[in-house]
């Protein structure tokens, strides 16, 4: 049984549908994680602990539970370990460098000029620089980023430099908080500002071989993202655009995977139509997050999971198409911060034609937070149907049926 090992940030649904895919490939499927001693382990005593702050201790941790045939990583802090723990075992997966760089926005923006690929203006400043005289360099509007974060957490567009030193406060607290000074990376010591790129956005779904990108998906993003905040929504496929722009998107991001240096796997890729060209915005060394998958069935009712497990281990995989309906998924937004309490008219969504799920995932008690501060959702919206503007239609009639009751103040114990 050939032995795949799958790292990852949490053991939730993302590893659970790895698990489900190895079942059924009859492979061996070892995960690692750093977060064993928090959540349910749903491989019992196999998970092997690692450290996401420590790629190299973790690397040789990995190479000591070693022999592997693959690996896999799912989330953005995965795959650095990922990647050195391939190098590590003589198993094809991207060099540490190239994955590096995708979590560096600073470094990304980079390897993407020097490639000649059309990118904003751009620089970074320590997050200590002075808020007011770093808005005197910014171009508006702009962008203001945490280089290391993802799901488009921190990120906020100023239009003048009052918005700007407000944004610039806001995410030198962020980068401060615990959980990101947790991470101990060298980068959330910055902020990158960028000149904001205005156009349609979608996102790319594709699987990278030999440093040649093959693109599985193109997702619509039909929802405007102009800020001042960047909350994903809905994601629509296959792509309304026309071959010619579906071709253009595609091309980009594979002259964006090159430049960064990727060789051997899955890709996540946002790119903007902006002024007739195709922009990449950015590239992850990793499938679409959390339970977005769900809405990519291959031919033969093949999941997105599967087609990367087998693609890990050597398969040629390029010939493998989406079936033929159109499939879509909400994010359901967090409307505002404070205690989910519950949620209303979940029936009356899943009963609206064409929706296929709806998975609320806040749990009772938990404390959300929108964002920028933020990076969940308060579930997922499934719908598929014979066309993308049907699924669209159904993911929004769906949503119009929820309610969410989300207390401002935790709530009053009483002895
Ligand atoms: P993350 O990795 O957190 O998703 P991104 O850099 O991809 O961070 O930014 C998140 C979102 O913010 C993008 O998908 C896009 O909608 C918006 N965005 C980021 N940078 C720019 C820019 N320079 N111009 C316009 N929109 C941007």
């Amino acid at each position: 049984m050939p032995r795949v090992l799958l790292v990852a940030a949490t053991t939730g649904y993302q590893t659970r549908a790895f698990a489900d895919a190895a079942r059924h490939l009859r492979l061996d499927l070892i995960l690692a994680t750093d977060r064993c001693h928090v959540l349910e382990d749903p491989w019992g005593d196999r998970a092997i602990p690692v450290r996401f702050d420590d790629p190299l201790a973790s690397r040789d941790v990995l190479l000591a539970a070693g022999p592997f045939d693959a690996v896999v990583a799912v989330g953005d802090r995965p795959t650095l370990v990922a990647a050195r723990a391939a190098e590590a075992l003589g198993i094809p997966y991207n060099s540490s460098a190239a994955v590096e760089a995708c979590h560096d926005k600073y470094l990304a923006r980079q390897r993407f000029e020097a490639a000649g690929l059309p990118v904003p203006k751009f620089f970074r400043v320590p997050v200590k620089a002075s808020p007011m005289d770093t808005a005197r360099r910014a171009p508006f509007p702009c962008v203001l980023k945490p280089l290391g974060l993802s799901a488009s957490r921190g990120v906020i567009r100023a239009n003048n430099a009052a918005e700007f030193e407000e944004a610039f406060v806001r995410i030198r607290a962020l980068l401060g908080s615990a959980d990101v000074a947790m991470m101990r990376e060298e980068q959330n010591r910055y902020i990158q500002v960028e000149s904001f790129i205005d156009g349609r956005e979608f996102a790319l779904e594709g699987l990278v071989t030999a440093g040649e990108l093959q693109v599985v998906a193109i997702f619509d993003k039909p929802e405007p993202l102009d800020g001042p905040f960047f909350e994903e929504t809905i994601y629509v496929t296959p792509s309304r655009e026309s071959p010619a722009t579906r071709q253009a998107l595609a091309g980009a991001a594979g002259r964006a995977v090159r430049a960064l240096g990727l060789t051997h796997g899955p890709i996540h890729a946002e790119v903007r139509l902006h002024g007739g060209e195709a922009w990449v915005l950015e590239v992850a060394a990793r499938p679409i997050g959390g339970l977005c998958a769900r809405t990519l069935q291959f031919d033969g009712g093949v999941s997105l999971e599967e087609l990367i497990l087998r693609h890990a281990l050597g398969e040629d995989v390029s010939r493998v198409r989406l079936s033929d309906s159109a499939s879509g998924v909400m994010m359901i937004p967090i409307p505002k911060g404070g205690v989910y309490q519950r949620a209303a008219g979940l029936e009356q969504a899943i009963a609206i034609a064409d929706v296929e799920d709806v998975m609320i995932t806040a749990k009772e008690g938990q404390k959300i937070l929108p964002l920028p501060e933020g990076a969940s959702y308060l579930g997922f919206i499934f719908a598929r149907a014979a066309s993308p503007e049907r699924v669209e239609h159904a993911l929004r009639e769906a949503h119009a049926c929820l309610r969410f009751d989300i207390a401002t103040v935790l709530p009053v114990v009483r002895r």
